[in-house]
């Protein structure tokens, strides 16, 4: 196996972590009850709001994303309690049962893995709830596994058509910092996010931001919890503390990620990865492979999911192509495993990584014998000229004559 180079880190999350993120975490540990540490924390937890676009609170637990999934649900409800979820994938799955775990009752939608929640699905069980047994309806904006994008505004907007007071939880864990996400516009209760993917940091930081609503529910809510609870850490937060040790140099890390996000500016952050979405997709289809996700206005920005043709092992080819290149390709998971493979262009990625990216894809498939059509690389090409980048000047533009 070669190694030289850089190793291209291509699943969809943890991202590849940029340098200068990997820089402003280089420093000494500092005395996390200091003055000094207050005023990191204070940007950081303002910062926050930034990128999840609420005036609320943004609570950075030092735990993976499953730690701020655990949190979003003991805070808010109680055995017993009746939540509605929606299968979109293996994370939607791991979600449920950890609820199931919790004794929530959960109204478990169906779906294919190939496409996101349908808001007229929400709607009709909301409706159907005259009691208003339902607590909450629990979703995840970006299926990591199957590189599907749910329609949060639109879910909210069939929420709003019912009247129903439930909560609306949404797991942004692969989502936030790539996909236009708005907690306090879409009126979303719970946001549960995590540090690895769009944050571009290393994983260990879990966030949840927090409505009224929620705190509301929280202060009312029969569920144990002592690490996770929200109250707790909002104290010490209102002076840019935090009620136990915090992942001091990893918060280093996220005030860098988020003044890198907001120099490149959110939109423009969106409208990139939306970009070489469509660059990756102009390729898988030039190939002659399938895109897992059936909707396209549910195309995820973040990753594209590629489905094997039949009698091919996506984890074979996976294997020879980090063998021989040097990249690594995210793997199916649990009901898709072996049959997909994921190219994640989300985080610290543009054109050129991109298109190294699928070079080595396009080689892979070649070597692994998948039969394919060559030239996917430069349909890629041909997707990011017709799209120019926002932010490089017009007249930069490559003009085909
Ligand atoms: C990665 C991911 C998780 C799990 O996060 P961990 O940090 O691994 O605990 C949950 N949901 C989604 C959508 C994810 O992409």
């Amino acid at each position: 196996m070669t190694a030289q180079g850089r190793h291209f880190l291509q699943i969809p999350g943890p991202s590849p972590v940029p340098d200068r993120v990997l820089r402003a975490m280089d420093m000494p540990v500092i005395d996390h009850r200091s003055a000094q540490f207050a005023e990191l924390g204070k940007a950081v937890l303002e910062g926050c709001q930034k990128i999840f676009k609420t005036a609320g609170p943004v609570m950075i637990f030092p735990s993976s994303g499953t730690g701020a999934w655990e949190a979003a649900i003991v805070n808010t409800l109680s055995p017993g309690d009746k939540v509605l979820m929606v299968e979109t994938g293996h994370f939607a799955t791991l979600w449920q049962q950890m609820a199931a775990r919790w004794g929530i009752e959960v109204d478990f939608i169906p779906g294919d893995w190939r496409h996101g929640v349908d808001p007229a699905a929400i709607e009709a069980k909301l409706a159907q709830d005259t009691k208003r047994a339902i607590k909450a309806v629990m979703v995840v904006h970006n299926e990591t596994s199957t590189g599907v994008t749910s329609r949060v505004a639109d879910v909210r907007a069939a929420i709003d058509r019912t009247g129903h007071p439930a909560l609306l939880l949404v797991d942004t864990i692969s989502s936030l910092g790539s996909v236009d996400y708005r907690h306090d516009e879409w009126k979303v209760d719970v946001t549960v996010a995590g540090s690895q993917k769009g944050f571009m940091l290393p994983p260990g930081l879990g966030f949840n931001a927090v409505s009224e609503k929620a705190r509301a529910a929280a202060k009312t809510n029969k569920m144990p919890r002592s690490y996770w609870d929200w109250e707790e850490m909002l104290k010490p937060n209102a002076a840019g503390f935090f009620p136990y040790t915090p992942a001091t140099n990893l918060l280093y890390g996220l005030r860098e990620a988020i003044a890198m996000l907001l120099e490149e500016g959110l939109d423009q952050v969106f409208a990139r990865h939306k970009r070489l979405a469509a660059a990756t997709r102009a390729a898988v289809t030039h190939w002659g492979l399938e895109v897992l996700c059936l909707d396209p206005s549910e195309y995820s920005p973040v990753l594209t999911a590629v489905l094997m043709p039949p009698g091919h092992d996506a984890d074979k080819f996976r294997k020879i192509v980090l063998d021989n290149y040097n990249m690594s390709l995210g793997s199916g998971l649990s009901k898709v495993a072996g049959k997909v493979f994921r190219i994640g262009h989300l985080g610290e990625c543009n054109e050129l990584t991109l298109m190294g990216a699928l070079s080595g894809v396009e080689m892979g498939l070649a070597a692994a014998g998948v039969p394919h059509r060559a030239g996917g690389v430069d349909a890629a090409m041909a997707s990011l000229e017709e799209r120019p980048t926002t932010n490089s000047p017009g007249h930069l533009k490559v003009v085909k004559t």
